[in-house]
């Protein structure tokens, strides 16, 4: 008798090893989400020496780190070109993007969205002394754009040329060096730019520049990550957590 127990305690012992090797009963679960970003656009993600997470930091970077506390898990941050995130998604590289990204009907068509969390806009950042006050002064103007950015997409829907470039700190110093008239590119880090770089200026236009809504991106059908974002960012948002980040990280009023 004292054998047998001896035997099966001993059975069931490596069955929990073994189990506990290849995650039996169900597919493993991991206990970190991995958040995808383009750390190029102040104050939603950039790199910092010390940042949120890693060397990371930024609105998105503290929502993502709350989302995961929010669930017991651990938010990891990858970084790569922002045209590569939806792709990351699709594959599986990483679990959600959190980039400051508008929700559009092509890019839903490639990845599931969360609720918004944040309203925003394209604006023009233009030299102090320039002349463009709206946007269709742009015609005859030289435009620069961040490739894959709904500032590109606004600008090609316009119909005007425009040269696009890789980060937005590219395209800044070229309207700095005088080489470009003008920049499209959301708002607060437009704003930004303008802080870090003396004589330029932001020039609004709420008819041509529609608004637009930040979402976080998960996998088509991704329901179960979906839904933990969802419940996070609801209550960020009515607690006022994410207008307390804005405050935190945006420049001052
Ligand atoms: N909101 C813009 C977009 O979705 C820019 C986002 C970003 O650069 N991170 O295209």
């Amino acid at each position: 008798m004292k054998k047998m127990t001896k035997v099966m305690a001993t059975v069931i012992a490596m069955a929990m090893i073994i189990c506990g090797l290849t995650a039996c009963g169900g597919e493993a679960k991991s206990n970190t989400i991995k958040f995808g970003t383009n750390a190029e656009f102040p104050p939603f993600e950039f790199v910092a020496a010390n940042g949120v997470i890693g060397q990371f930091d930024g609105i998105d970077i503290a929502i993502a780190k709350q989302i995961a506390e929010d669930n017991g898990m651990t938010a990891e941050i990858e970084n790569m070109e922002f045209d590569s995130l939806l792709i990351a998604i699709q594959n599986g590289q990483i679990d959600a993007a959190i980039a400051g990204m508008t929700i559009k009907e092509e890019r839903k068509e490639k990845v599931d969205f969360s609720i918004p969390y944040y309203q925003a806009t394209q604006v023009m950042i233009v030299k102090e002394d320039s002349d463009i006050q709206k946007a269709s002064d742009m015609a005859d103007k030289k435009i620069c754009v961040i490739q894959g950015y709904t500032g590109e997409i606004c600008v090609k829907e316009m119909g005007y040329p425009y040269e696009s470039f890789k980060k937005g700190t590219e395209a800044v110093l070229e309207l700095v060096n005088g080489k470009c008239d003008v920049v499209v590119i959301d708002a607060a880090t437009a704003k930004k730019y303008v802080q870090d770089n003396a004589g330029l200026k932001i020039v609004e236009d709420a008819e041509a520049f529609e608004g637009e809504e930040y979402a976080i991106a998960v996998k088509k059908g991704n329901t179960e990550l979906l839904d933990k974002i969802n419940k996070s960012l609801e209550k960020m948002l009515s607690d006022g957590t994410i207008a307390d980040l804005g405050i935190k990280y945006s420049v001052a009023e």
